[in-house]
């Protein structure tokens, strides 16, 4: 590896601090835990990033409704995101608030920095109220929020307007050519499609009176409150001193080219079109990749508190374990597709490849190891084959962000040791057996290095235990 290009900035979008974490929100963190894992194991140096979203009038509406005061209200919310940290095992190394003023102070800076694309217009349009988004009538043909199912408001306000048709051109290239690579292709196209649809400037701020006085306001109009997307999306920057200049900004986004932003397709437009558009009419470098996974549903049915089919993260993994929660969603969900959670299929996927396949393997390896006295060896010629193969398997599903062929390569070793165990009869204590015993002790060695990144907790007492540190127990006891 070069000297230059070591570091990977990686980040979650930042949640809204107005309602509680659900699965879909542990998804993406998941996902963007892994990344930071694996790039770290590999020697990489990572700064992985994620936070939540405060300024936005839904926080103000849903405070009023528990006459909370806002500021704490947001607190509040912002602990109960952080606390994922623990709940899922994540390794961020930061964690930005939209209220914070090194946040504000990056945000009135980069306003500043695109104020020649930045005018004035009265403006007419259906607002709704969660996403803070405005809508065309054809866009929403029965007046409701095609993503939030909200009834549309009517708004008439004057505001600040972002010249984003100037950019149209310049966007399609840097998507169609990759530069800004959009994963999976069909989102990418999707994009594509909205952008050659034609881009009208958009709207930026919103009268600081319909906002109650709550969020940033523009630099030179305090009338005006910067719109919750311009604001959130600068939270990428924010939390590298942005807003004054920090060495950390010139390290991580400046000098930096491996960027990777985690999202959900919902908020593809933003993060595709709007933010590198700033970042563009700002002269500031792009992102690298936006990798985008997609909506969760329980039980079939998409996930809504009112149907009673929202799941509780910190309750799953209070109940199973983080590695557990960690395991469904990364081999269960398509890393870029739609996928379904049920505790049937959480339960039979746990009990399948936790239980009997790693825990089982596990165990029975070790007390083999134990009866027989045997050390780990170095890895026989069969084992040293299968081996490399998975991890080059591994490796390559990696590259793709494929988490799901990423575990399954490392289930192939897992069967494979299964195999050779059931082949060489090692229990037999025939000549050779030692060796078939430190042979596979070797290779559990090396599953727990590839499991390190997915299952972090399962992966360090494998490694003590095969260090002759600790007795690991059984890792993943079958679940009724
Ligand atoms: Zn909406």
């Amino acid at each position: 590896m070069k000297a230059t290009n070591q570091k990977v900035y990686i980040s979650t979008a930042i949640d809204y601090a107005n309602a509680e974490a659900h699965l879909g929100h542990a998804l993406e963190k998941v996902q963007a835990d892994v990344l930071a894992r694996y790039y770290r194991a590999r020697g990489r140096e990572v700064f992985f990033l994620t936070g939540t979203d405060e300024n936005s009038l839904g926080t103000v509406r849903a405070a009023k409704e528990k006459k909370v005061p806002v500021r704490s209200f947001v607190k509040e919310k912002s602990d109960h995101f952080y606390k994922l940290r623990e709940a899922l095992d994540l390794s961020f190394d930061d964690f930005i608030r939209t209220t914070e003023k090194r946040h504000a102070q990056a945000v009135q800076k980069l306003w500043k920095k695109v104020k020649p694309d930045i005018y004035l217009k009265k403006y007419r349009g259906l607002l709704c109220s969660n996403c803070e988004t405005y809508f065309k009538k054809e866009e929403a043909p029965d007046g409701c929020c095609p993503v939030h199912g909200v009834k549309l408001e009517e708004v008439e306000e004057e505001n600040y307007f972002f010249k984003l048709s100037r950019y149209q051109k310049q966007l399609k290239k840097i998507i169609e050519s990759d530069e800004l690579k959009i994963i999976p292709e069909s989102r990418k196209n999707e994009v594509l499609s909205f952008i050659n649809q034609g881009l009208e400037d958009i709207c930026i701020s919103r009268s600081s009176q319909r906002m109650q006085d709550w969020g940033i306001k523009t630099p030179e109009d305090e009338t005006q409150t910067v719109w919750c997307w311009f604001d959130a999306l600068i939270n990428y920057i924010s939390a590298l001193d942005y807003g004054k200049d920090g060495q950390k900004f010139k390290d991580w986004w400046v000098d930096n080219p491996r960027k990777i932003h985690c999202i959900g397709k919902d908020i593809i437009k933003f993060h595709a079109v709007y933010w590198p558009a700033f970042l563009l009419a700002a002269g500031l470098p792009l992102p690298q990749v936006i990798l985008t996974h997609g909506w969760l549903t329980v039980d079939g049915q998409k996930m809504s508190k009112s149907r009673g089919t929202g799941v509780d993260p910190f309750k799953l993994s209070r109940d199973y374990g983080s590695d557990a929660v960690r395991y469904f969603l990364l081999r269960e969900i398509p890393p870029t597709k739609d996928g379904d959670f049920s505790l049937t299929k959480f339960k039979e996927r746990y009990n399948a490849d936790l239980a009997s396949g790693l825990g089982n393997l596990f165990s029975r390896v070790n007390k083999l190891a134990r009866e027989m006295k045997v050390e780990p060896g170095l890895a026989g010629l069969e084992t040293e084959q299968a081996i490399k193969e998975v991890q080059q398997e591994y490796v390559q599903a990696m590259a793709r962000y494929d988490f799901r062929e990423a575990l399954m390569s490392v289930w192939n070793l897992i069967a494979f040791c299964d195999q050779y165990i059931e082949q060489e009869e090692p229990w037999k204590g025939e000549e050779g057996s030692a060796e078939v015993v430190a042979d596979l002790l070797f290779v559990l060695g090396k599953i727990a290095k590839l499991l390190q990144p997915f299952l972090p907790q399962a992966s360090q007492r494998m490694t003590d235990q095969l260090a002759g540190k600790k007795e690991s127990g059984n890792l993943f006891p079958r679940l009724k």
